[in-house]
């Protein structure tokens, strides 16, 4: 994740024996950089050993909805060299968000 600010933030899967108390690393970066005070992104790329690219889950989909600004260039990519960039927009298009109703 490469914050407005030029840091990068790095983030890894924290799981659990019990699923839902897991976290994806794009959250976990995502969160990290939140904590440190990070408001605003540039980028974030996603990187797994995959035989195709691997793109975020739906959880982390609609935490990049609530962060991201369709300026924020996310690149899913695999161990192979496949590389593929994307938008948060193109990724979950209709996003529900608090901008969307005013909230
Ligand atoms: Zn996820």
């Amino acid at each position: 994740m490469l914050g407005s600010s030029g840091k990068i933030y790095l983030g890894c899967n924290i799981e659990n024996a019990a699923y839902s108390p897991t976290n994806c690393a794009e959250r976990t970066a995502i969160f990290k950089a939140v904590s440190e005070g990070e408001t605003s992104f540039k980028a974030l790329a996603v990187v797994a050993d995959t035989t195709a690219v691997i793109t975020p889950c739906g959880v982390c989909r609609q935490v990049m909805a609530e962060f991201f600004d369709d300026q924020v260039i996310i690149v899913l990519a695999n161990l192979h060299g496949q590389v593929e960039e994307t938008t948060i927009a193109k990724l979950l298009p209709g996003a529900f968000t608090g901008d969307s109703y005013g909230l």
